[in-house]
């Protein structure tokens, strides 16, 4: 379905990121990855990818708290693959605390990857998107992005600044084959979440499984975690020709969460 496609997809070396470029390259897309990493870890990813699905995969390390490399992420795959017909704004982090003990430079750094970062990339592809009158840019924003929890004033303000974002771009592309959507998830079990299930098991000395049972019954209905695949096909869906009139939505993907 996305045969003659080209994605970047930030922060896609892990988590629901690299879930994304997996559910892209399935459908034929050739891929652009990024994030953090170990080097062999993300060559064998990409490798995987080529071989797996026949796809041309990239990868750029640009850092999304800099400017200048997200444009050179964008620069970099218009070079590699002659467009950019997807661009999806994943990469993120966490960082728990009360407002007052917040730490600055964490405040600085979630707004700077998980908000400014999705601006720039939009900022510089959007021309060449709305030059062939075709594009998609989704937006990974959070359940966060719709509700609050407490000691996540960084994280919180970021995720419901980039649902904002999301409709915005969407009202200034509206007359054109361009969209902009953004996906809520809710818990999903990746490195990030990992980290907060073992901040919890440690401080209320249970096991590691009890502790993931404990953060999905405050949340999340299902009880079950959300999956990488479930957020990916969501993904390709937008994509497609039936989503060309989805513009400026939230989609929630969280196990009933923010239905409550
Ligand atoms: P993850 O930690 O598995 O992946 C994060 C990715 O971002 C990694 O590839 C990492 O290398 C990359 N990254 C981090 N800082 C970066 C930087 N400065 N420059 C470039 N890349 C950087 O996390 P995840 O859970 O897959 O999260 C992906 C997105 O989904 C985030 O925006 C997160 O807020 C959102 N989200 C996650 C959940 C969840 O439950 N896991 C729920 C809702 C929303």
């Amino acid at each position: 379905m996305l045969k003659g496609k080209s994605a970047v997809v930030t922060g896609s070396t892990s988590g629901i990121g690299l879930g994304i470029a997996r559910a892209f390259a399935a459908q034929g897309a050739d891929v652009m990855l990024n994030g953090f990493g170990d080097p062999d870890e993300i060559e064998a990813i990409q490798n995987g990818l080529v071989s797996e699905f026949g796809v041309r995969a990239e990868y750029n390390g640009a850092d999304m708290t800099k400017r200048s490399e997200i444009k050179g992420l964008i620069d970099a795959a218009t070079a590699s693959f002659g467009k950019v017909d997807i661009l999806v704004n994943n990469a993120g982090i966490q960082y728990v605390a009360p407002v007052e003990e917040f730490p600055e430079d964490k405040w600085e750094q979630i707004i700077s990857i998980n908000l400014s970062a999705a601006f720039y990339g939009i900022h510089y592809v959007l021309p060449q998107m709305k030059q062939r009158n075709w594009g998609r840019i989704i937006n990974i924003a959070s359940a966060h992005g719709l509700v609050a929890s407490t000691q996540k004033v960084g994280y919180v303000s970021a995720k419901h600044g980039l649902v904002g974002m999301t409709k915005v771009v969407a009202l200034e592309t509206a007359e054109t084959g361009v969209t902009c959507n953004a996906i809520c998830p809710g818990w999903v079990l990746t490195p990030l979440v990992q980290k907060q299930i073992e901040t919890l098991a440690e401080r209320r000395g249970v096991s590691i499984e009890e502790a993931g049972r404990e953060l999905l019954s405050e949340k999340q209905p299902s009880k079950t975690f959300v999956t990488t695949a479930q957020l990916g096909g969501l993904a390709v869906f937008l994509c497609s020709e039936d989503a060309a009139n989805m513009r400026g939505t939230a989609l929630s993907v969280d196990g009933g969460w923010v239905a409550q």
